[in-house]
């Protein structure tokens, strides 16, 4: 299980585990890694590893 590809849906009153799955987009960037997920309730959520 990668745990590190995991977070939570920023969509208002949605709470779903977004993963590998939802990942659509992945960028390295001087701030570390971007990514982005979509979730099946239309929002994108992006997060930054470091
Ligand atoms: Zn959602």
């Amino acid at each position: 299980m990668l745990e590190d590809l995991q977070c939570v849906c920023d969509g208002r009153n949605c709470q779903r585990t977004l993963g590998e799955n939802q990942l659509m987009l992945r960028m390295t960037t001087e701030a570390g890694e971007r990514r982005a997920y979509e979730c099946a309730c239309g929002a994108v959520t992006v997060t930054v590893v470091q």
